[in-house]
């Protein structure tokens, strides 16, 4: 595990001479190579996440020293983001120097953000609407506009945390979504559920590739777009929280890390969209379950009123349709005619 930490092994083809008659023919060695095996380690870590979990008391000591592990690093970070500005400027101006043709680079920049936020608005604007239209046949656009203040203030302060009581309060208030399940998965989604940091991630160890010209080949794009699900799982919910963790997908990759000083510098911008494309993959996952949750109780109740009328097991003729009107009228108010009149029929 620790060597995982520095070292990776890849495959490499050497020629190699099989027979006598000078036969050269290409043979996979594996090698040590520097850097992090990135993927090695996320699998140790969930396999030893899920074997701690197992544990019970006896693990929970480990996952609270991880806990505080993160913690105090996080600290650690927030410090050293004070001095963030200062040192992203001299990081992109030695870039810049480095750079054979500044305009290239503004160019290539520009045309990144550009990417980033079309990326955002089609799955923002396109792809999660048609999922939840696709599952509950509701209005996709009713239930963002629900949200707006929500996505606004996302849009603002770039994280999802801050954003959370504000989203909680809009989907409970605006779209029926019920205090149990948006206090359960709105707080997980905020932490865990990243579409816009995933998205962005991808995009830019593309661009990174691309400014270092090196051409990505199929395994790496899989790669990326594996540690890319992971590390935005990874990322806190805080402004620049995805740029972080962008240096396990390069790791991965083996693009120059450094590079992310030009990410950092247009974050400001392209975590904005993110952050609101976070915040929405939660607040549809949180109708969704609702719908889903409404979908369940509906079938139990048919399920309940079909028994009642016709198993010809009901034994209390007196008692049960008393206990059917109950229900229905609790259903809605509406119904208590529907309720009264059913009952008569019967
Ligand atoms: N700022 C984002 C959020 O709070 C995280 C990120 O940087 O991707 O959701």
């Amino acid at each position: 595990m620790v060597s995982a930490a520095f070292q990776s092994v890849s495959t490499i083809d050497e020629y190699c001479c099989m027979f006598i008659h000078m036969c050269m023919s290409k043979v996979p060695f594996g090698t040590d190579q520097d850097g992090m095996n990135i993927l090695g380690l996320v699998v140790f870590a969930i396999v030893f996440g899920i074997a701690l979990r197992k544990l019970g008391e006896e693990g929970e000591i480990l996952i609270k020293f991880f806990n505080s592990f993160n913690e105090a690093t996080m600290v650690l970070v927030t410090w050293i983001m004070w001095y963030a500005p200062l040192g992203i400027m001299f990081l992109v101006a030695g870039k810049i120097v480095e750079m054979e043709n500044v305009a290239l680079l503004f160019a290539s920049l520009g045309k990144y953000i550009a990417c980033c936020i079309i990326g955002h608005a089609i799955h923002g604007f396109l792809v999660l609407p048609a999922i939840y239209f696709v599952i509950t046949r509701k209005n996709p656009y009713s239930f963002l506009w629900g949200i707006f203040t929500a996505l606004a203030t996302a849009f603002g302060t770039s994280s999802s945390s801050a954003t959370l009581p504000l989203m909680m309060k809009c989907v409970e208030e605006n779209n029926g979504v019920s205090k149990h399940i948006s206090r359960f998965i709105l707080p997980i989604g905020a932490t865990v559920n990243m579409d816009g940091a995933a998205l962005f991630q991808c995009v830019a160890a593309v661009f990174i590739a691309q400014l270092n010209k090196v051409s990505l080949n199929f395994i790496q794009i899989i790669t990326i777009l594996v540690t890319a699900t992971a590390s935005s799982v990874g990322a806190a919910g805080i402004p620049a929280g995805g740029v972080l963790t962008l240096a396990i997908i390069l790791e991965a990759v083996g693009l120059p890390t450094n590079d992310i000083s030009l990410i950092l510098a247009v974050d400001w911008l392209v975590d904005r969209t993110c952050t609101v494309l976070n915040v929405e993959g939660d607040a549809f996952g949180a109708g969704l379950l609702q719908n889903f949750v409404d979908r369940a109780a509906k079938k139990e109740e048919e399920l309940t009123d079909v028994r009642l009328e016709k198993d010809p097991s009901v034994p209390t003729p007196e008692c049960s349709p008393l206990i059917r009107k109950q229900g229905l009228k609790d259903r809605s108010g509406a119904d208590g005619f529907q309720a009264d009149h059913s009952e008569s029929i019967m």
